[in-house]
């Protein structure tokens, strides 16, 4: 059974009619939604009717949307936009150990403009503590920065308690929205966030193509400069075929995320228990139930996730050793450092996310040969007798 993905929190393939909506603006639709013409105006059109699909999936209103390359551009510029426009009234920013490296790497970037970070620890599920957060916020706080759900271990943020705490301080919230929007309910007013970031990519869209909320009034300085393109909000001439994408994507996400979650939840959750039951010193990582319903990772002691990886793919099944974005290194992953994790445990960490395509065949399947290829590595692993 070869072929069998469960990688989807790197990124997911793009959905059919996701395809069958953009093909026309990489073709005949091929106007700059900038021109006058009848050509341009086709294009504005679309981006207006995909404005509002994506506004719609996470209850804010379209003149509330602006379009970016990604989740990455939409983080930097939430930050950045944030920092610069309010440092005359204070120059500090709470976030959060576990962040994505765009939210952690702006971070630092800011401190070297000399703004004060506070990185908050996790507990041992990966959840800040808002009451934690509560005592770190000073008079100089201008941004609180955490996501809604973590990549590596698909933890949710307690966002909704952070959210009205912020709101009560008149301190600006940044959500990294991009692991969960799409798969989970996202209401912009319900969290009481200012600013959201999500990307297509993520669920069934294109890549290059996502998505800032930033909720009217919010003080904010746009990051790209060279145009007026978004009400000058984000210079540059749009990806149109991308963000029609988008929006068909948010729009199909919107209606089938119900059923979806709720058939992923059951897939999962197969797969959680027959991990646990099935092989010895297996952990699961991240929060049991706050979690994302397509998201099971795991430690596995004694080995090297990369080398679970490897047997598997020889196998036909693609998994990830942590974060798809830095599986590249070797170093345990800094998500389960924060976590509290033992380094020699970390490092046997596997994350499998499953997505549409995926069938209780491919679970079984999985489970079925992951165990001799644990075993295997354990026999020849001298990590096997440190944990
Ligand atoms: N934030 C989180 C939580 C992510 O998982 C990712 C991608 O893996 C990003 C941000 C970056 O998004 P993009 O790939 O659209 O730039």
């Amino acid at each position: 059974m070869p072929g069998i993905y469960f990688d989807h929190s790197a990124t997911t393939p793009v959905r059919p009619e996701v395809y069958e909506a953009m093909e026309p603006f990489l073709r005949e639709h091929f106007g700059n939604p900038s021109s006058f013409h009848a050509f341009g105006r086709t294009a504005r059109q679309a981006l207006d009717e995909a404005r509002e699909k994506v506004a719609q999936l996470i209850n804010a209103s379209p003149a509330e949307i602006v379009f970016t390359s990604g989740g990455t551009e939409a983080i930097n510029t939430a930050i950045t936009g944030v920092a610069r426009s309010l440092a005359s009234q204070g120059r500090h920013i709470i976030t959060c150990a576990v962040e994505h490296h765009a939210s952690l790497d702006t971070c630092r970037a800011l401190a070297g403009e000399g703004f004060q970070v506070t990185v908050l620890p996790v507990d041992r599920h990966g959840r800040v503590d808002s009451g934690e957060l509560r005592e770190a916020i000073t008079d100089g706080t201008i941004l609180i920065n955490i996501m809604h759900a973590n990549n590596e271990v698909g933890t949710i943020m307690p966002v909704e308690e952070i959210g009205a705490m912020a709101r009560e301080r008149g301190i600006v919230f940044h959500c990294d929205a991009v692991q969960s929007a799409g798969k989970v309910p996202l209401d912009v007013n319900g969290l009481n966030v200012d600013l959201l970031s999500l990307s297509a990519h993520k669920f069934n869209g294109p890549k290059g193509a996502g998505a800032l909320y930033v909720r009217k009034a919010t003080p904010w300085q746009p990051l790209m400069h060279g145009g007026a393109q978004e009400r000058a909000r984000r210079a540059g001439t749009e990806n149109v075929a991308g963000i029609v994408g988008l929006g068909r994507a948010s729009e199909l996400a919107g209606r089938d995320m119900a059923g979806e979650a709720a058939r992923c939840r059951v897939l999962r959750d197969r797969l959680i228990n027959g991990m646990l039951a099935g092989l010895e010193d297996v952990v699961l990582t991240g929060h049991p139930d706050k979690r994302l319903p397509m998201h099971a990772s795991f430690c596995f002691a004694g080995v090297e996730g990369e080398a679970v990886l490897l047997g598997l793919d020889v196998k036909g099944i693609a998994a990830s050793s942590g974060s798809a974005c830095t599986s590249g290194a070797m170093d345990p992953s800094y998500v389960l450092m924060a976590m509290g994790l033992d380094t020699a445990v970390a490092r046997g960490s596997m994350r499998f996310t499953l997505g549409m395509e995926n069938t209780e065949a491919e679970i079984d399947y999985c489970l079925r040969e992951i165990g001799p290829i644990v075993a295997r590595l354990r026999s020849m692993s001298p990590l096997a007798g440190h944990c």
